[in-house]
């Protein structure tokens, strides 16, 4: 079951303020409170999605549409399409994700390293 109250939930309402980077009918983009890279920035669906599986199976083709384009958008709007971005998403308990409302992160704005450190 979607959790209405999640904080995500709450920033889409407006109930809750966000730096935000991008929205349209589909997404919204903002930048994450506790950055882990020079850019750190979350995008979500505006639909009631608690993850990818979630998501991919649920949210119709425009919105899957959207969200995907979004993506895009959203890199060429931070300016860092040319350099190089991270698109991450943590999916479930082992995943690590702790807002349950889906969301990519994406990390740009310098060398990001290994894709997993151990
Ligand atoms: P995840 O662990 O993938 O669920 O990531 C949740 C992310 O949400 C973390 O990177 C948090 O720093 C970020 N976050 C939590 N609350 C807020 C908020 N109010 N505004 C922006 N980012 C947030």
């Amino acid at each position: 079951m979607y959790d209405k109250n999640n904080i995500f939930a709450k920033i889409l309402r407006g109930e809750i303020s966000s730096n935000k980077v991008y929205e349209d009918k589909f997404i919204l983009a903002f930048h994450d409170i506790n950055p882990q890279t020079k850019i750190h920035v979350l995008v979500i669906p505006k639909g009631p999605y608690i993850d990818l599986n979630d998501f991919s199976s649920n949210a119709k083709i425009e919105e899957i549409d959207g969200f995907i384009r979004g993506l895009g958008k959203v890199a060429k709007i931070l300016n860092i399409e040319e350099t190089g971005y991270r698109y991450l998403v943590n999916n479930g308990k082992n995943g690590g994700q702790e807002v349950p409302h889906m969301h990519f992160h994406i990390f740009g704005g310098e060398k990001l390293g290994k894709m997993i450190s151990k």
